[in-house]
This record gives structure tokens, sequence and C-alpha cells, in this order.
């Protein structure tokens, strides 16, 4: 455990430790007779380089970040004047198929044609059992996921309630079913809402059987028999308005207080700070008790660390 106060590197997306998985459910996780299971994002970290910073024992405290100039490509780590999505530099963001358009739209996988960008890595990641889920993060949504990916993928996107609706045999075949299901139901998350209210519970397991009704399965996915809704719930004392907070060459440092974590985001008091948004840049990260609101609101309150 880390006990340094101030602490820099380059920021990476957030990391949550679930009990061990097995099958499609973190094992100390049971199922009630309403087939409801309750999963709470307890151990939140926040990677630095190789340097892991636990974050939920920071909730209630200040937090001081401050971006150091620097952004690093994750593949190859050179140092670029700016970064593709992801953290990639332009060169591997255009020969890694990870960067692909076919990866956010599963449904364009050419890997059948022989020109997949590296078929090695499509073969493990793209080429293997997937889901198609229905999420609760700003109101309903689809989405697709790596099979026993689900959790990571509900906790890193907010989501509150999460169910499996579908298996596919791959990343395309779940991509072309999420195709079906997007014209009557998003695939988006409105970030504001995310972060600035709990939503409203969903009935998923109604929204799933319409769905099973009215939509043709295409080959190479089925039904989820036997579906089983989940409630995801995050270390939040309140939740932040719904503002972007960031650091840049314009504003680089950022203090207010950290009132909890919510998929990607750090909700203070004055915003959210997207951590997605961040990863390649060196950032510099300061823990300190908390901050009175009064000051926090005064143009001075970077002077309070120098
Ligand atoms: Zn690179």
């Amino acid at each position: 455990m880390l006990t340094t106060s101030v602490l820099s590197g380059r920021m990476q997306p957030l990391v949550l430790d679930l009990p061990e998985a097995t099958d499609s459910q973190p094992a100390s996780v049971g199922i009630d007779t309403s087939h409801a299971t309750h999963i709470v994002a307890t151990e939140y970290a926040l990677l630095l380089g190789d340097q892991r910073v636990s974050l939920s024992a920071q909730i209630g405290r200040s937090i001081r970040l401050k971006f150091l100039g620097q952004r690093t490509c994750g593949n190859c780590q050179v140092s670029v004047d700016k970064l593709e999505g992801g953290g990639y530099c332009k060169n591997c963001f255009f020969s890694l198929a990870r960067c692909d358009r076919c990866f956010v739209s599963p449904e364009r996988c050419h890997f059948a044609q022989g020109t997949c960008r590296e078929p090695q890595w499509g073969e493990s990641f793209c080429m293997q059992p997937h889901v198609v889920y229905l999420a609760n993060s700003s109101g309903p949504k689809v989405g697709i996921t790596r099979q026993d990916r689900n959790f990571y993928r509900w906790l890193s996107q907010g989501a509150v309630q999460g169910m499996v609706i579908a298996y596919a045999d791959t990343r395309r075949d779940a991509g072309l079913l999420e195709v079906a299901i997007k014209s009557k139901i998003s695939d988006k998350t409105n970030w504001r809402r995310m972060v600035s209210m709990q939503p409203q519970n969903l009935d998923l397991l109604q929204l799933a059987r319409q769905l099973q009704t009215s939509i043709e399965l295409p080959a190479g996915t089925r039904w989820v028999d036997q579906m089983t809704s989940h409630d995801l719930a995050y270390p939040i004392q309140s939740h932040a308005p719904a503002l972007r907070l960031a650091v840049n060459e314009v504003t680089p440092e950022l203090l207010d207080n950290l009132q909890g974590i919510k998929g990607q985001y750090l909700l203070l008091s004055q915003g959210a700070f997207n951590v997605g948004a961040h990863v390649g840049m060196t950032i510099e990260v300061e823990f300190a008790p908390a901050i009175d609101a009064a000051k926090l609101n005064s143009s001075d309150q970077l002077d309070l660390f120098s």
C-alpha cells in the first residue's frame, strides 16, 4: 500500500476489484428467490504508471489533480502532443485492431474476409463468446461484451442495473443482435444524468421479454432462458453537478472534494472528472483533508496547496 501523499504517472482507466468470478457472476454474490443479485463496487483504484492508488478510502477528502504536460501512447510508449481515442498515438491508432472502426461497430467485423488488422488479437478477443445485455445507467441501454466480463462492463459504465439477455458465438454475432435491438433501445449513456442522479429503477425483465417476442435472432445468437437482474452500487456520498471537469494545457490543475466514484467518473463537488478522457496523460494526484465549501468557491483555491 502506497503511503506517499503526492503521486504522479501515466493515467490509466480506473480499475475495480470484484470477488473471484465464476461462470458469469462473482462467487460471493448469492441469488435470492426473485433472481436479483446486489453487487457493490467497493474497491476502486487509480493507476498512475505502475502505481496503484486506492480511491475508496479517499472519498470525503480533497483531491488535487495536475497535468504535468506529457502524453504517452499506451502501446508504443512514445511521447506525443495529441493522443487518439483510448490513449494511443496516431500510428498505433491506425494499426491496432482494438482501435479499428469494427471494434466500436462489431457488425462491421471483417475477420472472415481475412483483413483483420491483427488476426491473432481478433482471434483471442473478438472470435470469442460474447453476451448482449440490457443495463440502466441513465435509462435503458443495450450493449455487448465478452462473456464473463459483464459485471466489469456495467460497473465501468456506471450502470445501476444489468441483465444478460442473449449469448453470441462471436463479437460480430453479438453486434448484429445489438443493431437489431438499437432500433428500440439506445446504446448510449447520458453521462450528465449518470453522474448527477440515481436513475429510476427499470423492469429489465419485462423489457427483455418484449424484445424476445419482437426481434428475430441473427445466426450465432440465442436468448437466455433464465434471466437474472443485477443491482449495482457505487461508493457515493453524493452525486456531482452535471458539469465536465478536466485538466489540460489551459487549466492544468483542479482542486475539489471527492464525493464518490461511478463508472469512470470521479464525482466532485463542482462537477465530474472523467478518468477515461485523461488516459495517457501524466497526472500528479494529491489527497488531503476535505476543503471547506466556501474556500473551494473562492478564486484563489489553488493557493491552498502552495
Ligand atoms: Zn503508439
